[in-house]
């Protein structure tokens, strides 16, 4: 709900005053580029933007924010962004943006609004590696908040498993220093629970001696896509966990940009990344290339630096709406109901992704936090692009094939979504709460309560608080 005028005057008027960063309102140049990143479907229309450049200003953001019970919202690259929200006061990270590396203890301390991509340089630099996904330029504090998926997830298990201490402004407004030691509540709650529970400032996560990777991508084209898709369901049964893949399958475009060999082509693209030598790799992975002919070959020795080229993940803003759902099992049923709907000559052009899931992702971490569903074998998203300007029935209708996908995978599918993949509208309730295991949600709404009883952080993938209890 929008503030009126009257009442978001004076707020705007103290946190000039309190906030070095600019403060913007809707008619202020730069507040559109303010509160869009990514993702430019479905706006929203926050009454404030903050765009903090110190710690101090997302503290005294926060402050003002509680004094007026104003929902907060915090936006970094928005590769993720809540479902559409009017109103409240918006936190721009993006820059606040620093990284500093320990190359002794191997971990790397990361500001708010520092994307995947400086993490990769600066532990690069010393032969060390983040535990970083699909695109570097995704926020490395709001991808390991919601888990964090990587690259290597197989070997390492997920981002939020390898975090030390997270520097955390709470719904009053003060700067906790979350360790398991200092809250031990708001270390696991944090730790997959997304954004639910304060503005984070900065954390420290670990560092892995990776300097370089067996990796890339395997193209095959339409003919043998349901061939290759069988081959690679087959080979995950056996796959050592050094190695990590994914499939995709990308109708691309016919258009300058996209490699030769794949224009206007639908195809099946299985991305590759293993702590392997090549020697070992190139044996590993020789079942898939069995297959049959690559499109393109393009897996080998490569720096981490250069992990984005495995995925080659769109970089410019675009709108999209997508659906994700873990699953048990793929059987040559589900893959026909997958590739009959969104496969090549299917009427709807969607890109559908399936993750191999298990190894170190089904080990509990050290010190326990929320990420739930460890079990799952397979975590299948879907997504669709969707013009920043559709009508809510446009919308609907170009992501009608998710409800088909999701139907048609109904017996395998383990009921659970990702948190990380849940995106816009669909990051609903009850979405969220399908994100975590039925006595984690109880224990993240418990917390939510003692943290944030009024909800102020809930213009997120949100985790109500328990409702009080009375004392009768
Ligand atoms: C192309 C693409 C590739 C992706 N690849 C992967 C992948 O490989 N693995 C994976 O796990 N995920 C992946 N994601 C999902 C991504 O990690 C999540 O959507 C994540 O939330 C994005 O965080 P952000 O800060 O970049 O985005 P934003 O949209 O800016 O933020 C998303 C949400 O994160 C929370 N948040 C962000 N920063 C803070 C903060 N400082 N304090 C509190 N809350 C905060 C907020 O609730 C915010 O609404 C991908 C997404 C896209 C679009």
């Amino acid at each position: 709900m929008t503030t009126s005028t009257s009442a978001i005057t004076p707020v705007v008027a103290t946190l000039r005053a309190e906030v070095a960063g600019p403060v913007l309102l809707p008619e202020d140049p730069g507040f559109a580029t303010a509160t869009v990143g990514f993702q430019t479907y479905g706006p929203h229309r926050p009454d404030v933007a903050v765009l903090a450049t110190t710690t101090a200003d997302v503290r005294a953001a926060v402050r003002v924010a509680a004094d007026h019970d104003l929902p907060v919202a915090v936006l970094n690259s928005g590769h993720g962004v809540p479902p559409r929200y009017t109103g409240g006061l918006l936190v721009a990270t993006r820059d606040l943006a620093g990284v500093r590396v320990d190359p002794g203890r191997r971990v790397a301390w990361i500001e708010a609004g520092a994307p995947w991509s400086a993490v990769i340089e600066a532990a690069g630099a010393h032969g060390l590696a983040p535990l970083s996904g699909s695109t570097p330029h995704v926020g490395a504090v709001g991808y390991t908040l919601g888990g964090g998926l990587g690259l290597l997830a197989r070997r390492f298990g997920y981002a939020a498993d390898h975090v030390r201490e997270i520097e955390l402004v709470t719904a009053d407004g003060t700067t906790r220093s979350v360790t398991a030691r200092t809250h031990p509540d708001l270390f696991w709650a944090s730790r997959g629970g997304g954004g639910n529970f304060g503005v984070v400032t900065g954390m420290e996560v670990d560092l892995f001696p990776v300097p370089t990777l067996y990796g890339g991508g395997l193209f095959y084209d339409a003919p043998l896509v349901g061939e290759a898709l069988r081959a690679w369901r087959d080979w995950t049964s056996a796959a050592p966990e050094e190695i990590t893949t994914s499939v995709a399958l990308v109708p691309f475009p016919d258009v300058d940009g996209v490699p030769d060999p794949l224009r206007g082509r639908h195809v099946l693209h299985v991305r590759i990344a293993a702590t392997l030598d090549v020697a070992t790799g190139d044996e590993v992975i020789a079942p898939l290339r069995a297959v049959g002919p690559r499109l393109l070959d393009a897996v080998g020795e490569l720096p981490y630096t250069d992990s984005a080229t495995i995925c080659s993940d769109p970089t410019e803003p675009m709108g999209y709406q997508t659906t994700n759902l873990f699953l048990d099992g793929l059987p040559d049923q589900a893959l026909s109901g997958v590739l009959d709907r969104v496969g090549p000559g299917a009427p709807s052009p969607q890109v559908l992704e399936i993750r191999h899931l298990g190894g170190a992702l089904r080990r509990p971490p050290a010190e326990a936090n929320c990420v739930s569903h460890r079990d799952a074998e397979y975590l299948l998203g879907l997504t669709r692009r969707t013009p920043p300007d559709a009508t809510p029935e446009q919308a609907a209708a170009l992501r009608a094939p998710h409800a088909e996908v999701r139907a048609a995978l109904r017996p395998w599918s383990t009921g659970a979504s990702y948190l990380n993949f849940l995106d816009g509208d669909g990051a609903d309730t009850e979405r969220v709460r399908s994100a975590y295991t039925p006595e984690n949600y109880r224990r993240l709404a418990d917390t939510k309560a003692r943290w944030d009883p009024r909800n102020l952080f809930r213009h997120n993938r949100n985790v109500p608080p328990t409702a009080p209890t009375s004392p009768n």
